[in-house]
């Protein structure tokens, strides 16, 4: 049977692994780290599939993307749990947008932005007063008197997700190989060269027919102008609260989220540097999320910091995905800070218009949601 080699165990990598493997086809996953210490932005990831929440920042194509992964997301998931008995948490509660009221201009900018792309009055997004953002959030501090609730926005546990789409695949019978690094060979000899070539693992070649490469920012040498944009974020521990979904805070000079992680767990992130630099994270960046954490959730100021991570997201100059075919190599990138609000959505272009048989349609006719 013919062999389909997957190169990068990320998101991207992971879902196609799954969605071949249970079409019956062969396949083997190369990954650069070792099997218990994930490298991917995806296992750094907040996870968060918010279109509405990321309208004013996105492209339209990406914004329209994301509401066909709201839809997908939870299809693939009562399939994934079908594969390998692993039912992974998915929040739908949506997501609250605050400002400190020193920040409103912030809240009026949004405002204008959701005016401008006629989503202002869209039933999923809803003006809350104080009292009534204190109604939907108990715990968040009382200085904001005003918010938007983002009803349809939604998040993944992209952790458990990884592990539960690794169990299916592997049952299905795809081969892992980690601690395995795939480069083509003018990588390897050191010359700029993107214009076809063998791939190489280790210094051997690797036989398969079809080759995806799905190695995120590590693709640089194979597409042109992507580029790797750093996040930081840090977990805390924090059981006396009792946050139900994503808080956006909007700011002059960044945004950040707190994201309920399950457990008593917070994710609060994340930085957007133009930096390529997977360093530990800086004291300003801490101190600019903790500062965030103490102005939403005040309650919060005892949580327990769990762990501060870095990692990058793959870019393009226009913040769009890239998906293109060159000789026998789809590569599927520059997913960008939107790989959960993307993936499923781009899978399903892959299917239409790279001849990858992922079984996505099943899904077509009974999902089409008409949002205008
Ligand atoms: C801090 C942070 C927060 C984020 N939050 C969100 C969010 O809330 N919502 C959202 O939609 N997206 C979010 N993202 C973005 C999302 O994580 C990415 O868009 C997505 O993970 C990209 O998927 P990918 O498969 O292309 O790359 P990755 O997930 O990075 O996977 C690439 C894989 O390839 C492997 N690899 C690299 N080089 C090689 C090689 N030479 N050989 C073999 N394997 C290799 C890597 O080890 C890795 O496992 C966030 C990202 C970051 C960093």
């Amino acid at each position: 049977m013919n062999t389909i080699a997957i190169l990068g165990g990320g998101l991207v990598g992971s879902l196609l692994a799954w969605r071949l493997a249970r079409q019956g086809k062969k396949v083997h996953l190369y990954e650069a780290a070792s099997e218990n210490a994930p490298q991917s932005a995806a296992y750094t990831a907040a996870a968060m599939i918010a279109p509405f929440a990321e309208r004013s920042v996105c492209h339209p194509d990406v914004f329209n993307a994301g509401l066909r992964s709201l839809e997908l997301w939870p299809e693939l998931l009562k399939e994934l749990e079908q594969d390998c008995g692993v039912k992974v948490r998915y929040q739908t509660q949506g997501s609250l947008l605050l400002a400190h009221p020193s920040d409103y201009a912030e809240m009026r900018q949004f405002e204008a932005d959701m005016r401008i792309h006629q989503l202002l009055n869209h039933v999923s997004v809803q003006h809350l007063a104080g009292s009534e953002v204190r109604a939907v959030e108990p715990d968040v501090a009382a200085h904001f008197t005003e918010g938007y609730w983002l009803k349809n926005d939604a998040q993944v546990d992209n952790r458990s997700l990884l592990l539960a789409l690794k169990k299916a695949a592997q049952s299905m019978g795809v081969e892992y190989y980690f601690n395995s690094q795939v480069n083509k060979d003018h990588v390897n000899k050191g010359q700029v060269n993107k214009d076809g070539g063998d791939w190489f693992c280790d210094g051997t070649k690797i036989n398969a027919e079809r080759f995806i490469d799905t190695r995120g920012v590590n693709a640089k040498s194979e597409i042109n102008n992507l580029r790797g944009v750093r996040g930081e974020v840090l977990w805390v521990s924090c059981p006396e609260v009792n946050i139900q979904r994503p808080l956006r805070l909007l700011h002059p000079r960044y945004h950040l989220y707190l994201v309920p992680r399950g457990e008593g767990r917070y994710q609060l992130g994340a930085t957007e540097i133009e930096s390529e630099d997977r360093s530990p994270v800086s004291v300003r960046s801490a101190m600019e999320m903790l500062s965030a954490l103490w102005t939403l959730v005040p309650s919060m100021s005892e949580a327990r910091i769990l762990s501060f991570e870095t990692n990058l997201r793959p870019a393009t100059p226009d913040h769009k995905p890239i998906i293109q075919q060159h000789e026998n190599t789809l590569s599927i990138n520059g997913l960008f800070r939107h790989g959960y609000l993307l993936a499923p959505a781009l899978l399903e272009r892959c299917e239409k218009e790279y001849s990858l048989n992922l079984n996505m349609s099943l899904f077509a006719n009974a999902l089409e949601t008409d949002y205008a």
